[in-house]
């Protein structure tokens, strides 16, 4: 028998836990509402929080953050979007986020967005739920 210290391996957390866990990280002394973010892009996960600024038009949504960390990261084919606040019920995506997600969604009736929040309430949608007759690249020229 071995006494072998190290942890046995530990299952990858679930993107609502990712985004929990984001949350943590958001910087919102304005406004009080902290917002995490996970999205899976191309079969990886990409974690945002919102990040205020004292110019209050500068602050940039969770949701965005993690989709553009994907996209730097070469990744552009989103799958699922999990969201995470205090709120009950959990907040959606608002319309800009939404507008942004749809541009990475070859499918949006096969994106599930999930809302949580830390006691435990889900709510959850398709993004072509969300945003129904979205405005895509695929309309311009
Ligand atoms: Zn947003």
């Amino acid at each position: 028998m071995t006494n072998d210290p190290r942890p046995g391996p530990v299952p990858p957390p679930t993107l609502e836990a990712r985004a929990l866990e984001a949350q943590r990280r958001a910087y919102a002394p304005y406004s009080k509402f902290r917002v995490g973010a996970a999205v899976q892009v191309s079969g990886e996960v990409f974690e945002g929080a919102n990040v205020e600024n004292a110019s209050y038009g500068l602050t940039v949504c969770a949701e965005r953050i993690a989709v553009f960390a994907a996209v730097v990261a070469g990744a552009h084919r989103l799958e699922a979007v999990a969201v995470c606040t205090e709120a009950s019920p959990p907040s959606s995506p608002c319309g800009a986020c939404r507008q942004v997600l749809l541009e990475f969604a070859p499918d949006p009736a096969a994106v599930t967005v999930t809302a949580v929040n830390p006691h435990g309430e889900r709510r959850s949608w398709t993004l072509a739920e969300l945003l129904p007759d979205g405005f895509s690249g695929r309309e311009l020229p």
